[in-house]
């Protein structure tokens, strides 16, 4: 019944809230009138027991009754899957635009070229697209882009779709998954109307397919495929394809596919790097600022955010959708301690363990010295403090003993490490700034 429920509830409670509220809980069993309900995050539980209890409740009862009560309970360390990938973006409107209409996919109206941040990571990637975007002669053909999940391939390919059309109305763009085009494929085979679905394919003036790798190991669609490619090639007709991994590895794909694939501009999206991180984070925070007007931001959270938060961008997305979502329903500012407990279970997901290596160089970045530093000798104060600092963190958050941590410290005497620690000690209890530093520093390696 939880399926049915959960529909019933996105009604109730709007679509927003569902996302970041309800479509995170699992219903486990019902018992005696009492329905037991998996939350992620002891914050999960707290928020929606207090607010959601009585839909939830109403519509458990109405559908599968009787429910007289409802059971909370934190899901243990073990979170199965990311919460952002089950609480994702609140859909916005998708504009049909003008695209082929019967064959094409619907563009995102958010992945526009405006909104895209570029920076060192996928930069090239973003000047490739750019280049196609703005037409003219087709300089490479394909152009290949590929790269991990939610690194903006799919961004990218809407936004070139989007561009094109703007500059060139009366060009056909043809933006489609590649699991699209294998099920028209089939469909027309199926409908004995695959001469239509040729004469359709080869007639765009641009064809844009995504996540080309699904269509590895299948084979006629291959073959479909590899031929449509063809002739477009041949007619100077510019052609986008995404896939997740190099043209060369992608397993089960035909040789010969895999070499045209590889004859234009291949070019890959590199996983983030803090920078940007930081700077999407700032750009969707512009965006959610619209949406809540008046939220506070304390500073340092975005910080925190692209410090800990590395596994992809649309991981990164959710999570400050669910911080929005929630400062504004407790009408709170968003600091750092709310951070920590309303995404606990996304942060859970990217945690590993913190090593003394990490611990210096997140300080010497801090600090803006070298890591080098860390274990050279120098005793300027401005090297000489932050090192220490990390001495004393690496014997707060590691089970390392001082002799170890010593030898991490380019092979400095246990009483060394010892002096440095103590020193740090009596410094934070009486330096109000360094202590909210070390306590900044500590919660962006905390595991
Ligand atoms: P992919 O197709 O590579 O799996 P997407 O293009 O779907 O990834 O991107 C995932 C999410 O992250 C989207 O919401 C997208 O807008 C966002 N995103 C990714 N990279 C960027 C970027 N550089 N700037 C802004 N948003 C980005
Ligand atoms: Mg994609």
């Amino acid at each position: 019944i939880w399926g049915q429920a959960r529909e019933e509830l996105q009604k109730i409670v709007g679509a927003n809230s569902f996302s970041t509220w309800i479509e995170p809980l699992c219903l486990n069993a019902v018992e005696d009138g009492t329905a037991r309900i998996t939350c992620p995050t002891s914050f999960l539980t707290d928020w929606v027991s207090r607010h959601y209890s009585d839909d939830i409740l109403q519509v458990l009862d109405r559908l599968g009754g009787p429910v007289h009560r409802l059971s909370f309970e934190t899901r243990a360390q073990s979170a199965r899957q990311p919460a952002a990938e089950a609480a994702p973006a609140p859909a916005a409107p998708r504009s049909p635009a003008r695209q082929d209409e019967e064959l094409a996919a619907p563009l995102d109206s958010r992945f526009t070229f405006e909104n895209f941040v570029v920076g060192k990571p996928n930069e090239l990637a973003h000047a490739a697209a750019r280049r196609v975007a703005e037409g003219g002669p087709v300089t490479f053909n394909p152009l290949f882009l590929y790269g991990g999940v939610g690194l903006g391939k799919t961004h990218l390919m809407h936004a070139i779709a989007r561009e094109i059309q703007l500059r060139q109305p009366e060009a056909r763009v043809l933006y489609l998954s590649a699991e699209q085009f294998m099920y028209r494929f089939v469909q027309a085979l199926r409908d004995r109307t695959v001469m239509d679905f040729k004469e359709l394919f080869r007639t765009v003036s641009v064809l844009m397919v995504d996540d080309v790798q699904f269509i590895a190991g299948k084979d006629s669609t291959q073959e479909e495929f590899f031929h449509t490619f063809n002739t477009l090639v041949d007619q100077g007709k510019q052609i986008v394809i995404s896939a997740d991994r190099a043209p060369g590895e992608i397993k089960d794909m035909e040789e010969r596919i895999k070499s045209r694939l590889q004859c234009g501009l291949v070019v890959d999206l590199h996983p983030t790097d803090y920078e940007l991180r930081l700077g999407i984070l700032q750009s969707k925070t512009d965006a959610f600022r619209v949406q809540y007007p008046g939220l506070q931001l304390a500073p340092g959270v975005l910080e925190f955010l692209a410090h800990r938060i590395t596994s992809n961008v649309r991981v990164l997305e959710g999570a400050l959708q669910r911080l929005f979502a929630f400062a504004s329903l407790m009408g709170r500012e968003i600091t750092l301690d709310m951070t920590q407990e309303c995404l606990a279970d996304i942060l859970r997901a990217n945690d590993r363990k913190v090593s003394i290596e990490e611990i210096q160089r997140k300080v010497a970045e801090h600090y803006n010295i070298r890591l080098s530093d860390m274990i050279g000798p120098k005793r300027v104060r401005t090297v000489a403090r932050p090192r220490q600092i990390a001495m004393y963190l690496a014997k707060q958050m590691t089970s390392r003993s001082l002799p170890e941590i010593g030898r991490r410290f380019g092979g400095r005497d246990h009483t060394t490490i010892m002096h440095g620690v103590k020193k740090i000690e009596e410094l934070r209890s009486a330096d109000r700034s360094l202590a909210e530093d070390i306590d900044l520093l500590r919660r962006l390696l905390e595991a």
